[in-house]
């Protein structure tokens, strides 16, 4: 940790008395999800939301999910932040969560209520009445990313930021295993993995003054 702070020690003096990070990262709480690792940023870059599932709820739900909607909207009203990133990932247990038992979540009411935001997606993917565990799971996943950059657009003057190019609006799949993401296509409705080239640092640059 300490070898951590001497590391950045300049940077954390700059930072000492304002952020100006340029982009919200909106990520699942899973403790492999580790969005400056992801992004290949520094303290100072990431305004960070995380909650179970990533989720973001409906802008008019405000009244009920407010730690969330709160960040999102100081983050874009106060901050002015330039991107958006909403980054689900493979195995997650918040997805999977949708389709345990009550008997299962009893022991976690809250979560249960949590979940219910997302719930329709659980029927939408429940129409297919062969599908196999593995394919639920990606499939519950894009969903829910997807859902989640729909509820942003529910955020008081967000489409005419996206119209403008002052916000660029990005859904990752992030996947543990391999470091892949996948990155969503509005215009195909698809998710397409991003190239990795030699470098990583090359890929996020990239990513970064694309945005
Ligand atoms: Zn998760």
């Amino acid at each position: 940790m300490e070898e951590n702070f001497i590391e950045h020690k300049e940077l954390f003096e700059h930072l000492s008395s304002k952020q100006t990070p340029h982009t919200l990262f909106i990520g699942c709480s899973d403790s492999r999800v580790v969005p400056n690792l992801i992004t290949n940023t520094l303290p100072g870059e990431l305004f960070v939301v995380r909650n179970i599932a990533n989720i973001v709820p409906h802008y008019r739900l405000v009244d009920e999910y407010l730690a969330t909607t709160a960040a999102i909207e100081y983050a874009i009203y106060t901050l002015g932040i330039k991107n958006i990133i909403v980054c689900g990932h493979s195995n997650c247990g918040g997805c999977e969560a949708l389709y345990q038992s009550d008997e299962k979540l009893s022991r976690t009411p809250v979560v249960k209520k949590w979940l219910l935001i997302i719930d329709h997606i659980k029927k939408e993917v429940l129409k297919d009445k062969d599908i196999t565990p593995a394919k639920r799971a990606w499939v519950t996943e894009r969903l829910n990313i997807i859902n989640s950059l729909q509820n942003i657009m529910t955020f008081p003057g967000i489409i005419d930021r996206l119209k403008a190019g002052e916000l660029k609006l990005y859904g990752w799949h992030y996947i543990i295993e391999t470091g892949e993401l996948y990155n969503f296509n509005s215009g195909t409705k698809s998710f397409k993995l991003l190239e990795k080239s030699i470098n990583y640092d090359e890929i996020y640059s990239q990513i970064f003054t694309d945005f």
